[in-house]
C-alpha cells in the first residue's frame, strides 16, 4: 500500500513532546526508593507498599480524568499561535455516521466552518466515501481509535497499539493523509498509551469544553456547556458519531451546531482544523487581522 506522506514540514508543526514523559521516570524513581526502603529497613514495608499503591492510584486517575496531563503531552487548548490568529477547533467524534454526517457537513459548509472529524476507523471503512468526502470538503479526518471499544482505557501495550496502528493505515489509505493527531475513546487512557503515541508520532488532544451531547437531548443545555466563556484557542467536542437525539428526532450537534457557528463568528473566532491549528505561522498571517499578526513577521 502507497500512502502519500506530503505532510506539513517540520519546522511548521507543533513541537514534539519528550519520549518518555515524566511520569515515568517519577514513578521508576518511586518504586526503585520504595524497594530500597524495604531492603535497608524491612521492618517499614508495610510503608514502601503504601508507597507504590499510592503511585499505582495518581497513575489510574491520571488516566480517567481526560484533561489530565500526568500522563504526558494532550491539548486541552490549541497552541498559542492559533490561539493569536483567534482560531477554536470545533472536532466531531465517533463518525462517520452516513445519517448524520453530511447534514453536519452541510451545516459548516453554510457557515464556511471547518472542523477536525475524530473518526472510528471501522467506520471509516464502512463509510469510504462519506470519509474522503469529509475531506474534500475541507476538513480534516483524525484517529479516533480503530473500534472505539469501551475498555481502550484497560489494555495492554500491544492492544494499544493494534488499535492506533489500524486505525492510522485505515485513515491514510482513504484520505491519502496519515492522522497526526489521537484522541482515546471517551477520553480515557492508561500509562501505556503515551509511549506507543510517540512512536505513531501522534499528539493526543481532548478538549476545553465538551457538551455532552451522546448522553443529553437538550439542544439549550448543550449549546450553553459549549458556547459558555467560548474563547480565541478552545478546542470544542461534539459527536456526529452515538449522537443522543433531541425531540425532533435530530442528533443534538445537528440542533446545536448552527447557533454554536453564529456565535463563534460574532466573538471574532476562526473555526480551523487541527493540522491549520498547529500551524506556528501561516502564509496568510500578514493579511489576518488577528491581535500579535503585526510582530508575527520576522
Ligand atoms: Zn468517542
Amino acid at each position: 500500500m502507497s500512502v502519500p506522506t506530503d505532510r506539513m514540514p517540520l519546522d511548521a508543526r507543533a513541537p514534539v513532546s519528550p519520549p518518555w514523559p515524566a511520569y515515568v521516570t517519577a514513578s521508576v524513581a518511586w518504586h526503585a526508593g520504595a524497594a530500597g526502603v524495604a531492603i535497608v529497613a524491612p521492618q517499614e514495608w508495610p510503608w514502601a507498599l503504601g508507597a507504590v499503591a499510592a503511585n499505582h492510584a495518581l497513575l489510574t486517575a491520571g488516566g480517567l480524568l481526560p484533561r489530565s496531563r500526568w500522563l504526558g503531552s494532550n491539548w486541552t487548548r490549541l497552541p498559542a499561535a492559533a490561539a493569536a490568529r483567534r482560531e477554536v477547533a470545533l472536532t466531531i467524534d465517533d463518525g462517520p455516521d452516513p445519517e448524520v454526517t453530511p447534514a453536519v457537513l452541510d451545516v459548516l459548509d453554510r457557515r464556511g466552518a471547518r472542523a477536525t472529524f475524530f473518526c472510528i476507523a471501522e467506520r471509516v471503512r464502512a463509510h469510504g466515501s462519506l470519509c474522503r468526502e469529509i475531506v474534500a470538503r475541507g476538513h480534516s479526518v483524525q484517529n479516533h481509535s480503530d473500534r472505539h471499544a469501551h475498555t481502550f482505557s484497560l489494555l495492554g501495550p500491544k492492544a494499544i497499539a493494534r488499535e492506533l496502528a489500524a486505525a492510522q493505515e485505515t485513515i491514510a489509505a482513504i484520505t491519502g493523509e496519515p492522522p497526526r493527531f489521537f484522541r482515546a475513546p471517551a477520553g480515557l487512557r492508561n500509562p501505556f498509551l503515551a509511549p506507543i503515541l510517540q512512536r505513531f508520532d501522534l499528539q493526543l488532544v481532548s478538549w476545553t469544553r465538551r457538551g455532552f451531547d451522546t448522553v443529553r437531548r437538550e439542544p439549550t443545555d448543550v449549546l450553553a456547556r459549549l458556547a459558555r466563556g467560548l474563547a480565541a484557542g478552545d478546542i470544542v467536542l461534539v459527536h456526529d458519531g452515538n449522537a443522543a437525539r433531541a425531540e425532533d428526532g435530530r442528533a443534538v450537534a445537528l440542533a446545536v451546531l448552527p447557533e454554536l457557528l453564529a456565535r463563534t463568528k460574532s466573538l471574532g473566532l476562526v473555526p480551523a482544523t487541527l493540522p491549520v491549528a498547529s500551524l506556528q505561522q501561516r502564509s496568510d498571517d500578514v493579511a489576518a487581522p488577528a491581535e500579535g499578526a503585526a510582530s508575527a513577521s520576522p
